[in-house]
């Protein structure tokens, strides 16, 4: 296949994950979370490409990971430059008081706070911004290799919860689309190079990507064995299993409520990111 016929390819897989999920309807305006890496540089190129009039706003949250985030910035301000588009970048440390680089260095790990100051933002600055919706660059191998550790410890609520779509919990938990979910990092790795988008190939260095990297080449042997494990996996996760487990979730979806402090969707009288600052104030 030439490149212009896999940059089509490409594009039209998204297309069609986009129609078949219904992600993005009339009046819509969705937030865009850019972080300067390939997957969402494709993404957001691809949704101007494919739905050129639909209302969008970009987010990048500078995490302030020392030796990653000062080369992550600059790509995702040159991209959305490039795609006319405006962009909001907002500090994690404003957030919460420290980089990511400063939680590393108090805590042994700062994955876990990040990725929850990381939901956070997106759904206050979406909320805003009077976004409708949050798409991600979320693909096929980062989906799979988080599914596959839920489904080897049998956590199927915490699996059912990732798919392609998440409805609303709550008028602050904007639905989130996952418009690359069928498409690998290969493919997308593949798909900027040949437009020559501006992405940062660098990795975050403290450490949670080893983890899932070390899945993904598990889940690439298989496919390499079982040609199409990768596609199939998906979709009986999205199509057979997850069905099941609807009832359950929709009653743990209600339990969702307003944060005392702050407003924001909690699962109990305070939320997760209002409990760490005040954990990381009491140092
Ligand atoms: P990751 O969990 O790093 O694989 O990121 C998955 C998706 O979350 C990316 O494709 C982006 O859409 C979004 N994302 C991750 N980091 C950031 C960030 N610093 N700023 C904005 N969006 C982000
Ligand atoms: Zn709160």
């Amino acid at each position: 296949m030439c490149d212009e016929c896999f940059a089509k390819f490409v594009e039209r897989k998204v297309e069609r994950t986009l129609r078949e999920y219904d992600m993005i309807e009339r009046g819509d305006k969705l937030l865009v979370a850019l972080s300067g890496g390939k997957d969402s540089s494709a993404l957001l190129h691809i949704i101007k490409s494919l739905v050129p009039d639909v209302k969008l706003t970009c987010l990048h949250i500078d995490l302030g990971v020392a030796g990653f985030s000062e080369k992550c910035r600059p790509k995702a301000e040159e991209l959305a430059s490039q795609e006319g588009v405006e962009l909001e970048v907002v500090e994690l440390r404003d957030f919460l008081g420290y980089s990511v680089s400063e939680l590393a260095s108090r805590y042994r790990k700062a994955c876990s706070p990040c990725g929850l100051a990381r939901r956070y933002i997106l759904n206050y600055c979406g909320s805003l911004l009077g976004a409708t919706k949050i798409a991600t660059g979320h693909n096929l191998d980062d989906v799979l290799a988080v599914l596959w550790d839920l489904y080897v410890l049998g956590d199927l609520l915490e699996a059912a919860k990732l798919q392609p779509v998440t409805r609303y919990v709550h008028p602050k938990a904007l639905p989130r689309i996952k418009p690359l979910i069928e498409l690998t990092d290969f493919e997308l790795k593949a798909y900027v190079d040949i437009k020559a988008l501006p992405y940062s190939p660098a990795q975050c260095p403290l450490g949670r990507e080893s983890k899932l990297n070390r899945r993904k080449k598990l889940i690439d042997v298989i496919e390499s064995m079982r040609p199409s494990f990768k596609h199939t996996f998906l979709k009986t996760h999205v199509k057979r299993i997850s069905p099941l487990l609807g009832p359950l979730l929709a009653s743990r979806a209600a339990s969702w409520r307003s944060c005392a402090r702050c407003g924001m969707p909690s699962k109990g009288e305070v939320c997760g990111m209002c409990r760490l600052k005040e954990h990381l104030k009491r140092g």
